[in-house]
């Protein structure tokens, strides 16, 4: 019945995207803004999913990870100690001819890849953006938007360590929103001006890092895998010794087969104390942690997984997204995980006739509170079915004019289009149980297979 065709590109996604409420420019309507995003009402559900996913493994389902949501805003000397005042750049190269500027390290030739024309010499550009607190201009006054969550998190250490009764090895998680002024964006939402990282720092003993970094290379590519990834498209990379920041003993990125090649999703790396040492000097405040065991005073090694919210959910779209044709029509589809998928269910009455509505209102009503449910009595069936399938919706629950009769509902199941009819106090329980991963032909009593692709 169905046969592959196309392959997903980064204009295939991008306008679908725009078309069903996943992604928009940053202010549209005034021709966008470089580098920045929005996520509509398909995307934010999305992106929330990704985060509630990433948060339920880091810290619920673990008993040695706690959270914390520290401020954008820092004291300007955090950013001095971390080394990103000085050090935080990437070499800028403007074009002679068109004044365009790019990142000198990701130019294959020495001239403009947009007019051809003769480069600057490179200079360092710091990637942070500046703001001021208080009214007055003035130098004192000058903070930084955090290019990273990981600094609030360093200087909490101690915070964490009396409140939390934890002892090591322990982590500390935090989601949130990071800054960077890019040279270059591009690539949709891969490499944006504002963008989410989530970000998890593991405080080991000094000693135990090396199995440290492994396992937690491990547990990130698995992570992904669970949420459906195709391992294909994953890859580990171990950084060369020409590679690793000054401080690091082993880094490795997790890295997924974009449209435009092989690129990073999450770094994990070992950053032994290099972080807590700095802001201890800068600081003036001890940051070393009692072992009770031991009766030592140490800086624990730190080793720090750290993935971006908007890369996963670029993956995760051109993971999931599909073409077939389907009786020589071109059907477009998201497979996602149901865990992640925007919309979990559909109710489509099969037409707006008053007691049709009224019996599909009231299911809508028995399923919303359970899971993110959409109600769609608009056009033909098979153009909805076609809509939650661009939606990646798991589950279409149609109510037709026999339901009025048998009080039975069809379920279709969006990656094989098979159906199965159901009576519908047991819809509720059937649709979780296929949500939590059950095969569509397990049927409830009374249940029976209705549609076989
Ligand atoms: P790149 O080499 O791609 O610039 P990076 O190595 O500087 O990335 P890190 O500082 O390690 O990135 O940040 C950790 C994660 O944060 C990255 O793996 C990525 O998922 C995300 N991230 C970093 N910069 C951006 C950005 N400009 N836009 C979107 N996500 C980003």
């Amino acid at each position: 019945m169905s046969e592959k065709a196309g392959k997903v590109t980064m204009e295939k996604l991008v306008s679908l995207c725009q078309r069903r409420g996943f992604v928009f420019p940053s202010s549209d309507i005034y021709g966008g803004l470089s580098g920045c995003w929005d996520y509509g009402p398909a995307g934010i559900e999305l992106k929330r999913n990704v985060k509630e996913a990433w948060w339920r493994s880091i810290v619920q389902e673990r008993d040695d990870v706690v959270g914390i949501d520290s401020s954008i805003l820092m004291n300007p000397k955090v950013w001095e100690a971390s080394g990103h005042v000085a050090g935080f750049s990437d070499p800028l190269v403007e074009c002679k001819n068109c004044h365009l500027r790019w990142r000198a390290d990701q130019l294959t030739e020495n001239k403009c890849p947009a007019c051809g024309g003769e480069l600057t010499e490179p200079r360092q550009f710091n990637l942070m953006f500046k703001t001021f607190i208080g009214p007055v201009e003035e130098a004192a006054a000058t903070v930084y938007l955090r290019p990273e969550t990981a600094q609030g998190i360093f200087v909490n250490f101690m915070n964490i360590v009396n409140t939390s009764r934890k002892r090591l090895p322990f982590g500390v998680a935090q989601i949130g929103k990071s800054f960077r002024n890019e040279i270059t964006t591009g690539n949709f939402i891969f490499r944006s001006r504002e963008f989410e990282q989530m970000e998890m720092e593991f405080f080991v003993k000094p000693g135990t890092d090396g199995q440290w970094l492994d396992y937690w290379v491990q547990e990130r590519f698995n992570w992904y895998v669970k949420l459906g990834i195709k391992k294909d498209n994953l890859r580990r990379r171990e950084h060369g010794q020409e590679e690793l920041a000054h401080y690091a003993r082993g880094c490795f990125d997790i890295e997924y087969l974009f449209p435009m090649g092989w690129s990073e999703l999450e770094g994990i790396a070992n950053r032994c104390d290099f972080d807590l040492k700095q802001h201890m000097t800068h600081s003036g405040k001890s940051l070393e942690y009692y072992d009770d065991e031991t009766k030592e005073h140490y800086l624990p090694y730190i080793i720090e997984p750290s993935a971006g919210v908007d890369r996963s959910v670029l993956a995760i779209l051109c993971d999931a997204y599909d073409e077939e044709t389907v009786n020589d029509e071109l059907r477009v589809v998201f497979h996602f995980h149901p865990d992640l998928a925007p919309v979990k269910v559909a109710v489509l009455p099969l037409s707006r006739k008053e007691n049709l509505a009224s019996l599909a209102k009231e299911v809508y009503g028995v399923l919303r509170p359970c899971f993110a449910t959409q109600y769609d009595d608009t056009q033909a069936i098979g153009r909805r079915y076609r809509r939650q399938d661009e939606l990646g919706t798991p589950y279409c629950v149609t109510i037709d004019f026999a339901s009025l009769e048998d009080n039975m509902a069809t379920i279709r199941e969006r990656d094989s289009m098979n159906q199965i009819r159901v009576p519908i106090p047991a819809l509720k329980d059937t649709l979780l149980a296929k949500l939590a991963g059950e095969d569509l032909f397990i049927l409830p009593e009374g249940g029976k297979i209705w549609k076989q692709e």
